[in-house]
């Protein structure tokens, strides 16, 4: 593991003394009982992890799925994370899509790269959205592996308003859902029916954590979608498809396999108007859609 090995020296710097008295938020839960960070603005100082991932040069990759009509969504999502996605760093974007001559051209900064990698497209949209498991699987496995040391995976209809970095990398990430993180266990939208592989009981559960986004080293990532990959088998073997998709076998995977760092939702929220006491920054919002005119097209 990187993280542990690699041997980072840090030049002077001068920044505002930690408070053992103090914490910077007192609002919001900053870390889950198995001692992973929460991250929420103001608990972290973001001079201090550039200077430590810059030195290990660290390569950051993200992963986006295109399918058909959302393709649509690479003009908004690749111009913002020009803005706002590691700014300074290495960044290799990964666009799966099967309509590969309707990729926008976008002008990227130095050090950062666009890949379009051509991949078939499913008829149902379920099956568009759970399959990207698998793909990502095989591609972490054949090809991300050497080129870059990180993996953030999210959806296509989404876009940067404010700086995600360094901040969010570790092991194996997953975030607050926008809808659920002030949620009990048992509004949690968990799948239920305990004939699937992704059965939650009521009584277990730590967060509900969304699909949009979620990371890792790319050997994180490669146990957590294969994991997700194979539990949707079994259940399409059993005719049965979990509630929420792809979503609900990595809040399964996650209940078992607890995340290294978990991403507040900040960095899933919705443009709603205002910024709210809870959540200081938008800083990765969905876009508004129209489900039935952009599913299955
Ligand atoms: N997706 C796609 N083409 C499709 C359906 C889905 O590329 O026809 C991908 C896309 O990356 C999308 C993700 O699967 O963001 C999940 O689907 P969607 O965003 O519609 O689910 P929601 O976030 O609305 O639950
Ligand atoms: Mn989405």
């Amino acid at each position: 593991r990187m993280e542990l090995l690699e041997d980072v020296s840090l030049k002077r710097m001068l920044y505002e003394k930690p408070d053992t008295l103090k914490p910077p938020r007192t609002d919001v839960l900053l870390v889950t009982p198995w001692l992973a960070p929460i991250v929420w603005d103001g608990s972290f100082n973001i001079d201090i992890l550039n200077a430590q991932f810059h030195q290990r040069h660290v390569r950051i990759g993200l992963t986006v799925f295109a399918i058909k009509k959302y393709i649509v969504f690479m003009k908004p999502l690749l111009e913002t994370a020009e803005k706002f996605f590691m700014v300074g760093h290495k960044v290799n974007y990964y666009v799966f899509t099967d309509r590969a001559k309707e990729m926008p051209n976008i002008t990227l900064a130095n050090g950062r790269q666009l890949e379009v990698l051509e991949v078939p497209s499913y008829k149902r949209w379920q099956d568009v959205s759970m399959r990207r498991m698998e793909m990502i699987r095989d591609y972490s496995q054949k090809k991300f592996i050497n080129e870059v040391d990180y993996l953030v995976c999210v959806d296509a209809d989404m876009k940067f308003m404010d700086e995600v970095g360094v901040e969010i990398l570790s092991d194996v990430f997953g975030t607050l859902h926008r809808a659920f993180y002030g949620a009990s266990r048992t509004q949690f939208p968990n799948e239920r029916r305990k004939a699937s592989a992704a059965y939650i009981p009521p009584d277990e559960g730590d967060f509900y954590y969304s699909g949009s986004i979620f990371g890792g080293t790319v050997e994180g990532v490669h146990k957590l979608t294969n994991f997700c990959h194979h539990e949707m088998l079994t259940d399409k073997e059993n005719n049965i498809e979990a509630i929420w998709h792809d979503e609900s076998y990595l809040n399964k995977y996650f209940l078992y396999h607890k995340p290294t760092k978990v991403l507040s939702a900040e960095y899933h929220w919705e443009n709603y108007p205002g910024v709210g006491t809870i959540i200081k920054k938008k800083r990765f919002v969905l876009i508004r859609k129209n489900d039935t005119a952009i599913r299955n097209k």
